[in-house]
């Protein structure tokens, strides 16, 4: 299995092209829009070459003091679900998506911020974007996915760490099923005008185990599955969700930053 997370590393010194395609007919999807030169979900654009991340970079980091701390791993007070009290599993430190509990998300909605929370992936069970998938939705609507890439091959726009189906990362950062892995990420949101006109579309700048994924990538619109992102104006605050797509990921030590402008 660690062959094949090497893969696309070695086909990158190699300067040759890997691509789902080559590997796992049908991972993706060659019927879907096009977004810039490449299809929602395409099967043939590259996967980001694996660079294996360093040992702990921010895991275990406690909060600033100007943090708003989510998740601790003692209870889910900071959390609902679109049915009511969270039916996602705490124990020991974490919280694990449970398969039809639906999505958890934040009490507290925020607007431009900082964010750091770690997770780790289940034993590898599936593959493509049935293996560790979930995902964390900026203002509840905008996906970084969460997916176990350690050995796993999967359409490049939906890869662990990709902006689901806008942008793959800059590269594969992803630690083995069962370790424990960060992200930390800055999030600023769209903005429109009194007349409902983007002036500023969202940006996210991503780091994962300590490697940079995004740098202040600009967010094409929200982040649906097979079709064409769009924006549709919204509040200037909305919720972190994490999604249940029914693999047991868990997840811990969750806070964010709220930021104003630079002086
Ligand atoms: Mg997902």
């Amino acid at each position: 299995m660690r062959t094949l997370h090497l893969l696309p590393s070695l086909a990158c010194v190699a300067g040759l092209t890997l691509t789902a395609t080559s590997l796992f007919a049908g991972v993706g999807y060659t019927n879907t829009p096009m977004l810039g030169k490449w299809h929602i979900h395409d099967p043939d654009r590259p996967m980001a070459p694996v660079v294996t991340p360093g040992e702990n970079f921010s895991l275990g980091a406690s909060a600033p003091a100007d943090a708003v701390v989510l998740f601790d791993g003692k209870d889910l007070s900071k959390w609902i679900s679109d049915k009511g009290e969270p039916k996602w599993k705490l124990a020991d430190g974490y919280m694990e998506a449970v398969k039809g509990g639906g999505d958890v998300q934040t009490k507290q909605e925020f607007g431009d911020c900082q964010i750091h929370l770690e997770w780790a992936e289940p034993p590898p069970q599936g593959d493509s974007q049935g293996r560790g998938n979930s995902g964390v939705f900026l203002m509840g609507r905008y996906e970084l996915q969460v997916l176990d890439c350690y050995s796993n091959i999967t359409y490049a726009d939906g890869q662990c760490g990709g902006i689901y189906g806008q942008r793959p990362p800059r590269v594969n950062a992803c630690k083995p099923p069962g370790q424990w892995q960060s992200y930390d990420l800055v999030f600023e949101v769209p903005r429109w005008d009194a007349e409902g006109k983007l002036v500023k579309p969202a940006y996210l700048t991503v780091f994962q185990n300590g490697l940079l994924l995004h740098n202040r990538q600009e967010l094409v619109g929200n982040t649906p599955h097979q079709q064409l992102p769009k924006y549709t104006p919204h509040p200037p605050t909305g919720p972190l969700r994490l999604q249940d797509h029914g693999n047991p990921i868990r997840f811990r030590n969750i806070w964010v930053r709220p930021i104003g402008e630079a002086q």
